[in-house]
């Protein structure tokens, strides 16, 4: 049985595809069918897509706007966890203690 504090604590385990096919079965399972799972994946995914896509070298901003890296290195995961964090202590009660 998989349950929404699973899904949490191996999230990161899952979206790198390191988990067994069994277990990876259950947690998309899981998730597809678990509204309060599924919009923490979701928000995970875009946290981290916006990392990524905000350092995107291929943007068509690139060409003017060379040394933005030097501005913002990569996001840390310490950001995307602290946001994450934050995000659950602002969500409403009774999701589930
Ligand atoms: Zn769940």
């Amino acid at each position: 049985m998989t349950t929404c504090r699973e899904i949490h604590d191996f999230l990161m385990t899952w979206l790198d595809g390191e988990l067994e096919p069994a277990v990876n079965e259950r947690f998309e399972h899981h998730i597809a069918a678990c509204s309060c799972c599924n919009n923490y994946v979701d928000s995970y995914r875009k946290t981290v897509e916006l990392g990524r896509t905000a350092f995107d070298p291929c943007g068509d901003a690139a060409s003017e706007s060379t040394d933005a890296a030097e501005v913002h290195p990569p996001l840390p995961d310490e950001l995307v966890q602290a946001v994450l964090a934050a995000r659950r202590k602002a969500s409403p009660p009774g999701d589930g203690a």
